[in-house]
This record gives structure tokens, sequence and C-alpha cells, in this order.
């Protein structure tokens, strides 16, 4: 085993990381500020082809893996953890369609999604409903050629500004195998959006509830058979955790990077803080457990990558503890900083504000636990 990067492994990574420095990282603390979702930036990225990661090439996808994946969201995360989170959304629904669509759904709805001129949602989570996802209620009822959908999404990343929204409603029974994953263009009658909620961290991009009155989406915009609607969401998410871990790892070695550097400036009792040795120590802790969320990020990607009958188990694991205990280095990093880390200026406030969020969306941390515990307890 080795854990050495290759050449081209390498020269996608400083890709990314040069992106997040010149274009991202300039703005983060304005954008956060201002609420303001760069749209151009995002697309800047995905004419680089981080829009469709692990996409098929013959749509135009850049056709990487999911470790290639975890190392570019981690590197524009270091740039701001908000925008490489939305970047990771898009790429979880791009993924969804490129799996799951059939050839026609791919090359028509792919090409869009990839330049992001189209930005893509996805929409399981409802008012009712969120770590208990299968006992949603939005309702997709046949109707000839087209189904009607009715409910409400709740949480919704990227609504009112995505064009295109992955939509699990109701076709059957009662419980999981009773969905559907149906894609909905936002143009689409009967389709409505709350306003942008008022929230802790995640300022740079929207999040906004999605309603859905008799909505019609012909039969060729449904994702899969009816009733995969489930297995097609719990499969996207195996992905889209690695990628909100990723983008806590690159948020937490960005305060960190800021925390080494401030700790060699500031001076107290005649010295540099960061000669104290608690503060060392500290630093060392934190570098540690950067590492062993590194290490065991890839791990689980590469579990993901050749479909290991674990890698649901590892995803999860991963999410778990990656978003952990990246938001604690963060968390520590801001002390490390005194008052100043608690000013917006330094930056260092906004990625715990952001960080913070990944311990509760796609699965919250104790649903993790719950499918770990499953997993290891031989229980589905
Ligand atoms: C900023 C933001 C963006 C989001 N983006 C999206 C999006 O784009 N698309 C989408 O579909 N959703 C999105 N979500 C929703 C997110 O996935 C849900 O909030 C999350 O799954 C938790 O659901 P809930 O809020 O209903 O909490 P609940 O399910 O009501 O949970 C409340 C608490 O109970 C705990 N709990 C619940 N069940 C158990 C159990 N069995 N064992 C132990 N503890 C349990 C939870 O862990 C949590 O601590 C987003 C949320 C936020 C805040």
């Amino acid at each position: 085993m080795d854990f050495r990067l290759s050449e081209e492994q390498e020269a996608i990574r400083t890709m990314a990381l040069d992106f997040a420095r010149d274009e991202i990282a300039p703005h983060a603390v304005d954008w956060d500020q201002q609420k303001h979702f760069p749209v151009e930036t995002l697309r800047a990225a995905a004419a680089l082809g981080m829009a469709g990661i692990y996409i098929r090439d013959d749509v135009g996808g850049t056709g990487l893996t999911r470790l290639d994946a975890a190392m570019i969201i981690e590197a524009l995360a270091t740039g701001c953890p908000a925008i490489a989170s939305f970047v990771s959304i898009h790429n979880m629904c791009a993924g969804m369609i490129d799996r799951y669509g059939t050839d026609e759904q791919r090359r028509r709805l792919l090409p869009p999604l990839l330049t992001m001129d189209v930005l893509a949602s996805y929409c399981l989570t409802e008012p009712g409903s969120g770590s208990d996802a299968a006992a949603l209620k939005t309702r997709a009822v046949r109707e000839g050629d087209a189904y009607l959908l009715t409910g409400q999404k709740q949480f919704i990343s990227g609504a009112g500004e995505s064009g295109l929204y992955i939509v699990m409603a109701r076709t059957g029974e009662e419980g999981p195998k009773g969905i559907s994953a149906f894609v909905v263009e936002k143009d689409a009658p009967g389709l409505t959006f709350g306003a942008n909620e008022k929230k802790m961290g995640w300022h740079a991009q929207p999040t906004r509830a999605v309603m859905l009155d008799n909505v019609r989406v012909s039969v060729e915009n449904r994702l899969g058979a009816e009733g995969e609607g489930f297995r097609i969401a719990m499969a996207g998410l195996d992905g889209g955790r690695l990628s909100i871990a990723a983008a806590s790892l690159g948020g937490a070695q960005s305060a960190f990077d800021k925390a080494l550097a401030y700790v060699q400036e500031r001076r107290a009792f005649g010295k540099a803080i960061g000669e104290f040795q608690a503060l060392q120590f500290r630093l060392a802790d934190m570098a540690t457990d950067l590492e062993i969320a590194r290490t065991f990020l890839w791990r689980a990607a590469c579990a993901l990558d050749a479909a290991d009958p674990e890698a649901t188990k590892l995803c999860a694991m991963a999410k778990r503890f990656v978003t952990d205990r990246c938001f604690s280095v963060a968390n520590d990093a801001l002390q490390l900083h005194g008052g100043y880390g608690y000013l917006a200026d330094y930056g260092v406030e906004k990625i715990v504000r952001d960080l913070r969020v990944h311990q509760i969306l796609e699965g919250t941390n104790e649903i993790m636990r719950l499918i770990v515990s499953r997993a290891i307890m031989g229980r589905k």
C-alpha cells in the first residue's frame, strides 16, 4: 500500500487549491457577510471540470474517481466550505443522473449541469421527515404520461437558484419501497420557493423550502423505476457524505493554517504565543487530527470507488468522524486567535459557523452512528 498521490492526482489537487486561493478565498468573508451566492465563480470552477467530477466522459464529464472528488472538494473548501459544499451537492445530483438515468436522460440533462449553466438541488428532507427520510409525504400521482407532484421539501440547498431539482416523492406504499425519484425543472408550473432561510453559517449559498402544487413531471423525467427512488437517494448520499466530510477537512485545514501563522506573530508575556508549549501541543494534536481525518476519508473514498460491500458503512464512519474532528480543529483554531478569532475579518469564526452544519446535514452524525451500528451488528 502506497499513500502517495500520483502525478495526475497532485496536478488535480494543485489546480483546485490554486482556484480556491485565487478565486474563492479573497471573497469568502465578503460573500458570507453579504449572503452572496457567487454563481459566476461556480461556473468558472465548472469550466475546469469541477461540476461533473465523477461523470462519465461520453457526455463531457471529467471521469474521475471519488478519491479525486474528495481531494477537489477539500481543496475548494480551503477557500470557502459553503461554496465547496454546494459544488459537492451539485456533483451528487449530476452523479445520480449519470448513474441511474437512461442514455437519453444523461444526454439531455447532464451537459448544462457540467457547465453549471444549470445548477442542481437535492430534495429529500420535508418539514415532517428529516432523519426518518423514508417517511416522506410528497406524493406523485400518475396521470397518463406524466406524474403530478404535490408536497413540500424543506432546507433545500441552492433552491430558487437551481434550475434542476431531484425530488424524491411517494408513488406507492408507505416506507422506502414506495418512493420514486424525479427530475423537476425550475420553470414547471406549480413549483415555488420559500424565503432564503436565516442561518448560522453557509451564508454563501441559499437554503429554501420548495413547494410543489400539482407539478406536472413527464415520465421521461423519472429517474430509475418506480419504487427505486429511496435507493437512488441513499446511493447518492454515500458519495455526498464523503464530499461533505472533505469540505469540513478543507475548512479545518484553512483554519489550522491561519492559527499556525497567527501564533508565530502574536506576542504575550514577552514572546510569540507559539513559544508556549501548551499551544504547540494543541497545534500538534490538531495537525494529527487532520492527518487521521484525511487518511480515513481517502480510505472510504477508495472503498466507494471499488464498490466494496462495506462502502456505505465506511462512508458513514468517515462523515461522522471527519466532520466532528474538523469542527473541533476549526474551533480550536478560533481559540488560538483569542478575541480576534471571534471577529469576522480573520475568517475563522466563519469557518466554524460553516462547518457546524456538516454535523447535521446529509444525515446527522447520530444517523451515521445508526448506519454504522446496524452494519456491525449485521442488521439491515
Ligand atoms: C443548511 C442546511 C442545508 C440542507 N440542505 C439540504 C438539501 O439540500 N437537501 C435535503 O434534502 N436536505 C437538506 N438539509 C436537511 C438535513 O439533511 C436535515 O436537517 C437532517 O437530515 C436532519 O433532519 P431534521 O432537521 O428533520 O432533524 P430530525 O430528524 O428531526 O432530528 C432531530 C435530532 O434527533 C436526532 N435523531 C433523529 N432520529 C434519531 C435516531 N433514530 N437515533 C438517534 N438520534 C436521532 C437527530 O440526529 C437530531 O439530533 C439541509 C439542512 C440544513 C440545516
